[in-house]
């Protein structure tokens, strides 16, 4: 509450529904089936310290970040479990050698570099090996493997702690054809794979909607992503998920205005009537996407709807709150949160709910509870 009143907007982060989510997971899961939790960019907006510690605490096996410097700060504030590097800059394998985390290595040519660099430094990494299956993104694609496999064979000094894919679409039902033939690639991959590495090589290939959709295919280990974080992308789960995030801000003062009159850069929002706008110190600066101006977005406040009224400014936004009664400076106003669907908030500007959790800017505090 305090830091309300100091910055305006706060993103509070329940983590008993961080917990729940996780267990609804985890009951999909047969029991011996690893969980690996994302908590790259920022564990999706919602803080990768605090969430990682929560996580380790509730017995999850891995964590993931996209890049090393997300790993560096997470050993820094004590965190133990083994962490994955999905897309590690060749400059950084020092950095994992160091903070023992575990890159991604996705080509031949950058295998024999981080071989190289474990040869020059007489030390030992574990590594993953991402295989493209179709999203052509990063990995070995099925050319490579006997390349790979040759490597593998003179490899001493590089464990291989797991081999996995990414699917392109395990939330959309028109792409269940094409994620099928990626899970059928990979366990092919695999078999060309797997006499080459020990047995604790773990294989791997869904994330949170891949949970839902594929059950058959959740190998030794899936991975966990936006479902933790409240939203269950394939929405056939949506109501056994909690909404872990709550991001509100404060209206700093509310005006009436007449008929005809403007509001805000390049005069854009009108009130053809005339009546009553409130502004909110939430800005795009914020996080809160520009695109949610003239009508798009609107905030919930005292249970009703409040539509976004003019252009979204840097640090303050208006709203219109001509049918709302008693509303004054002061009050709170809700973006998103329990009972608001991330999901419909992002179909109104043609975007998904990772990019509206993840766009949450630094200055917003995060507050746990
Ligand atoms: N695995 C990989 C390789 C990813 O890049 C991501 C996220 O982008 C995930 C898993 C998690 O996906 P989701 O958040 O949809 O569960």
């Amino acid at each position: 509450k305090l830091q309300q009143r100091i910055h305006g907007t706060t993103l509070e982060i329940n983590l008993n529904a961080l917990t729940h989510n996780y267990n609804f997971y985890k009951s999909r899961l047969k029991p011996e089936t690893k969980v690996m939790v994302m908590v790259k960019a920022f564990a999706y907006g919602g803080g990768s310290v605090e969430i990682a510690n929560h996580i380790q605490t509730m017995g999850a096996d891995y964590l993931a970040v996209a890049f090393t410097d997300e790993g560096v700060t997470l050993r820094k504030h004590g965190i133990s479990l083994p962490i994955m590097v999905l897309n590690p800059m060749e400059e950084s394998i020092d950095l994992c050698h160091q903070y023992e985390l575990e890159p991604v290595v996705y080509s031949p040519a950058f295998f024999k570099m981080v071989s190289n660099y474990c040869q020059a430094h007489d030390s030992k990494l574990s590594i993953h090996l991402d295989m493209d299956t179709g999203m052509h993104r990063l990995g070995f694609e099925e050319k490579h493997l006997e390349e790979l496999g040759l490597l593998l064979e003179a490899e001493t000094r590089l464990r291989i702690a797991s081999v996995y894919t990414h699917l392109v679409g395990a939330d959309e039902e028109i792409h269940k054809d094409y994620s099928l033939r990626q899970l059928k690639l990979f366990k092919k991959m695999k078999g060309k794979l797997e006499h080459l590495l020990p047995s604790s090589t773990l294989f791997h290939a869904l994330n949170s909607a891949g949970i839902v959709a594929f059950p058959d295919f959740q190998m030794h280990m899936v991975r966990l992503g936006i479902g933790l974080y409240g939203v269950e992308v394939t929405g056939k789960h949506a109501s056994s998920l909690r909404s872990i995030s709550t991001l509100k801000t404060t209206i700093s003062q509310i005006k009436t205005l007449e008929p005809g009159e403007t509001v805000g850069y390049s005069r854009k929002g009108s009130l053809p009537e005339g009546g009553k706008i409130a502004t909110l110190s939430l800005g795009y600066a914020d996080g809160y996407d520009r695109r949610f101006s003239n009508g798009k977005g609107y905030v919930i406040i005292q249970g009703k709807k409040a539509p976004i009224i003019g252009n979204i400014c840097m640090d303050m936004c208006m709203v219109d709150v001509t049918d709302i009664e008693d509303v004054k400076a002061g009050n709170e106003a809700i973006i998103y949160g329990e009972g608001i669907s991330l999901k419909e908030l992002a179909d109104r500007i043609e975007t998904i709910p990772y990019e509206l959790l993840t766009n949450i800017s630094a200055r917003v505090k995060r507050i746990y509870y």
